[in-house]
């Protein structure tokens, strides 16, 4: 094999790579820490609101990847089959990392234009509002199905006090759109104080769904 078809097969290896990684991340490294260390923290913080906004965490975990591909993969891959495979390797995963962090922040705030994007939010907020401890892949379903965590149920509940951080679920008078009302629907009341953000905080680092 030559090495730009070597570094192409490497590529794909890296990209696929970081989706377990994703999964693997997502549910021992995030959820079954409950908050301990900052990646879990962080994340769990993402589920007590479900929103989605810019902070300086994305940059420390866009630093933290492109280190594991430079000091890890890029090592590894060229010590294994040669400097081609090695970059490979290393840019698949970064790229990879990318499409997750993209395809996430897409989920939380803008509506799905294709199949894809349609499968992949109702896949994820029924991780966000109905079983944190399942479908923690968030681009692809493939590792949830091997780890036996995947679940798609035909409707996803989403707790109206939450849905703020979908924005695009919602019309004009905070309702659900009638073109996503075959895959979601709002439960509970639109109530949010002191008391029920405090235990919105604490179902979200027990990994449990938020009440309605
Ligand atoms: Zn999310
Ligand atoms: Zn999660």
């Amino acid at each position: 094999m030559g090495p730009l078809l070597s570094g192409l097969v490497a590529f794909a290896v890296g990209v696929n790579l970081w989706f377990l990684f994703e999964y693997l991340l997502h549910r021992f490294a995030m959820h079954e820490l409950h908050g301990k260390g900052i990646m879990s923290r962080e994340h769990l913080l993402h589920h007590v609101t479900a929103g989605w906004g810019f902070t300086s965490r994305l940059l420390l975990a866009w630093l933290g990847v492109a280190l594991v591909g430079a000091a890890a993969w890029l090592p590894l891959g060229t010590w294994l089959l040669g400097p081609a495979v090695g970059v490979g390797l290393a840019a698949g995963w970064v790229l990879g990392y990318g499409f997750y962090e993209f395809q996430h922040a897409q989920a939380h705030l803008r509506a799905p234009r294709n199949r894809y994007e349609r499968w992949l939010r109702k896949h994820h907020f029924h991780h966000h509002f109905g079983h944190p401890m399942a479908n923690h892949g968030v681009t692809i379903p493939f590792w949830d199905i091997v780890f036996h965590t995947r679940e798609a149920p035909d409707v996803v509940p989403v707790p109206r006090r939450l849905a703020a951080g979908l924005g695009w679920l919602l019309d004009d008078d905070g309702e659900l759109r009638a073109e996503f009302a075959a895959d979601y629907v709002l439960v509970g009341i639109d109530r949010m104080d002191e008391r029920q953000a405090g235990i919105d905080r604490a179902r979200a680092f027990a990994s449990l769904a938020p009440n309605p």
